[in-house]
């Protein structure tokens, strides 16, 4: 986390730790920071301060936004009405769309090409069955495909049907602003921005109707019921509006970083396969795949140099399945590790360099060893 969050933040632990639901001068206080950092996150994406819902992650916003709008618009009135997402997305998003298509949804899977990016086409072909709502990334956490979300989005407002993005991973990094974009659902997370854990935020435009996942006390407008988490709201909020005002540096930052390390490795290493596309990717992402390489080896030995990555594929029962974005892609058939590296706000251009030697070293060891 940013050090200016830990600090906002830490009051709200402490001596202000009153309940927003309750009328005392205590819980008032608690109200007002709330109310506050939902005015900040609305004023960072552009939305007005009461279609901000607070959310404990972005996952739950995923599944209010897809399995809530399903719930309120089509399920019982017309149990075969469609749920519309990407074959990319997260499972915040898949595995909600599943479970809509379990309680009757019929469920659209859009293809993506070899660079990860849906066709137009396969969305107006997928409207024609009036779906109650259509849902695509901004931008994959995987290989950092950015989807043509404005033009999905205008396609979506022009035919009347409700449209989600989930923005976890494009908030920050790209452009978002729900005033320039004709989506009525959009989700974000705290953690990706430099703000605390177990937070997140789902935008609902002004007469989007959904459902929600939970009942109880009526807190969030009856969305998100349960006691707020006020000091993590207050860190978000201004995490949040750091990541809009830096976003433009940032990225540019960023993305020399990143292509220096993209640079760095296709020299050294040779035959890595780069996944995703090579234009207009999100700036932090780098996803490779290592032929003749062990995956579970390039992770350890990785680890052992000091360098966090995760894998590209999930390892099941002993054997590594490759992802469901890299399978969407095609990009399978390489025989090797799949990894993926992601820079962040604390990464330095000497790190990068010592990362591209790390990564020749620890290819070389499992080459000989594979
Ligand atoms: N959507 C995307 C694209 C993500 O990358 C993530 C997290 O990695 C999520 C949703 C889930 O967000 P959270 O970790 O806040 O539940």
């Amino acid at each position: 986390m940013r050090a200016e969050v830990l600090e906002a933040m830490l009051p709200y632990l402490d001596e202000r730790f009153g309940n927003p639901s309750s009328t005392h001068r205590w819980g008032r206080q608690a109200r007002n920071a709330l109310e506050q950092a939902r005015e900040q996150v609305a004023a960072a994406l552009g939305a007005k301060r009461r279609e901000i819902v607070f959310t404990g992650s972005g996952t739950e916003a995923d599944n209010i936004a897809v399995l809530g709008r399903w719930r309120s618009s089509c399920r019982g009135e017309n149990e075969r009405g469609a749920v519309v997402c990407t074959a990319i997305e997260h499972k915040a998003v898949g595995a909600a769309a599943k479970c809509a298509a379990e309680e009757g949804a019929q469920l659209i899977l859009l293809g993506v090409d070899e660079e990860g990016r849906i066709d137009l086409a396969s969305v107006d072909e997928a409207l024609t069955s009036r779906p109650c709502v259509v849902s695509v990334m901004w931008a994959n956490n995987e290989v950092g495909t950015i989807e043509p979300v404005a033009e999905v989005s205008a396609r979506c407002r022009a035919a009347g049907i409700v449209f989600h993005t989930d923005a976890v991973q494009a908030f920050g990094k790209l452009r978002v602003r729900v005033d320039e974009t004709a989506c009525d659902l959009l989700s974000i997370s705290g953690h990706k921005v430099g703000g605390p854990k177990g937070i997140g935020a789902l935008y609902i435009r002004e007469g989007t109707q959904v459902l929600p996942l939970f009942h109880g006390g009526g807190q969030e407008r009856e969305l998100r019921p349960g006691t707020e988490n006020v000091a993590s709201a207050v860190g978000f909020a201004v995490a949040a509006e750091f990541a809009a005002r830096e976003q433009h540096d940032e990225s540019a930052r960023l993305e020399v970083l990143r292509d220096r390390l993209q640079a760095g490795i296709t020299q050294r290493v040779s035959d890595v396969v780069i996944n995703g596309p090579r234009n207009n990717r999100l700036p932090n992402i780098l996803s490779l795949i290592v032929p003749g390489t062990d995956q579970e080896a390039l992770l350890i030995g990785l680890d052992l140099e000091g360098v966090a990555v995760s894998g590209g594929s999930a390892c099941q029962s002993g054997t590594v399945k490759p992802s469901h974005v890299l399978s969407a892609m095609g990009a399978v058939g390489h025989d090797g590790a799949a990894v993926r590296m992601s820079l962040g706000k604390t990464t330095t251009l000497e790190e990068i360099d010592l990362v591209i030697d790390a990564f020749e070293r620890v290819v070389e060891q499992s080459r000989v060893s594979v």
